[in-house]
């Protein structure tokens, strides 16, 4: 096997282990979402993250293996930190700021396989993988817009007001 295609098989493994850790998290972080529209935005996307994982399933099978993950450290170290955040209730700028850094990583691991699959000629891998590119690019261009919005604008209009608290926001 050529030192790349183990490389790729490497990467595909991490990759695959940190969208699986984002199934577990997306909901949570949903849940913990104050603004509505940030809220949809983290369901969508627990959707589409279900499509990445089959994709990469697929990506597996193109290259003769099956799926099986590799624990991410990097992803494990993005959703403490999330975690921590909704813990001590940081609100919906820090939880954009966490799931952007969650898309980054994301991308640069997509950008590196799909880079690597069209070296190595695996044109259908290459398509796959550039589906959910596209899919982590729009995500995070989705979270900036939100930043720079509502959900932002939404919390300093809130800031003083002691009665409401953060879960009576979420019932509503
Ligand atoms: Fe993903
Ligand atoms: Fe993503």
């Amino acid at each position: 096997m050529s030192a790349l295609r183990e490389t790729f098989l490497e990467e595909l493994a991490d990759l695959y282990n940190a969208e699986k850790q984002l199934l577990k998290a997306l909901p949570k972080m949903a849940k913990a979402a104050e603004h509505g529209q940030l809220q949809e935005a983290f369901e969508e996307h627990l959707e589409q993250t279900r499509e990445h994982v089959t994709r990469l399933e697929q990506v597996f099978k193109i290259f003769g293996k099956a799926a099986k993950g590799k624990t991410c450290k990097a992803m494990e170290g993005l959703i403490e930190e999330g975690e921590d955040l909704i813990e001590k209730e940081e609100g919906d700028a820090a939880l954009i700021c966490a799931a952007q850094k969650v898309e980054h990583y994301e991308i640069a691991s997509y950008g590196s396989l799909l880079a690597w699959a069209k070296l190595l000629e695996e044109q259908r891998a290459a398509q796959l993988l550039q589906q959910t590119l596209n899919e982590e690019k729009i995500t995070d261009k989705n979270l900036t817009q939100i930043a720079e919005s509502a959900a932002n604008v939404d919390d300093n209009e809130e800031e003083g007001e002691e009665e409401e608290t953060s879960s009576s926001r979420r019932s509503r």
